[in-house]
């Protein structure tokens, strides 16, 4: 018979990522790299990842805050640390492209004001055209 306790199992289960800097894996969890010691987490806490850059790289490069313009951080765009990167590349994978009658519909609510103002004129052009003709 078998016995394992709880904190073996949680060693098993733990999720490893590849520091940074040094390239050894290390827990997800880990606050500092205990190889290099790289700081891998925001303020000490283990839920902030702090993202970082491949050495000679900018974070903002792939950041889909660089990408939209949203991002007014002062580190901008030569982060070469930041806890908010999001890869836009990623991201994008995950999106599937929306259906065109959607993306029709998304634009036509969008362009409401657009949309009643070519109705007005057309409908203008209509009644000057029918007027002509009496
Ligand atoms: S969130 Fe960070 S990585 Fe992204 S653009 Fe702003 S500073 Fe750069
Ligand atoms: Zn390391």
């Amino acid at each position: 018979m078998i016995i394992s306790d709880d904190n073996s199992q949680r060693e098993n289960l733990a999720i490893m990522i590849t520091c940074p800097r040094c390239q050894h894996k290390v827990d997800s969890q880990a606050l500092q790299c205990p190889y290099c010691s790289n700081i891998l987490k925001a303020y000490g806490h283990p839920g902030m990842t702090l993202h970082q850059a491949v050495t000679g790289e900018f974070l903002c490069e792939t950041c889909l805050y660089h990408g939209d313009d949203s991002c007014n951080f002062p580190q901008r765009p030569y982060a070469t640390s930041c806890t908010l990167y999001k890869n836009s590349q990623i991201i994008a994978e995950k999106i599937p492209p929306l259906p065109l009658p959607r993306v029709f519909k998304n634009w036509c609510l969008r362009n409401k004001g657009l949309l009643l103002l070519l109705t007005l004129i057309l409908g203008s052009i209509a009644l000057a055209f029918i007027n002509s003709r009496r």
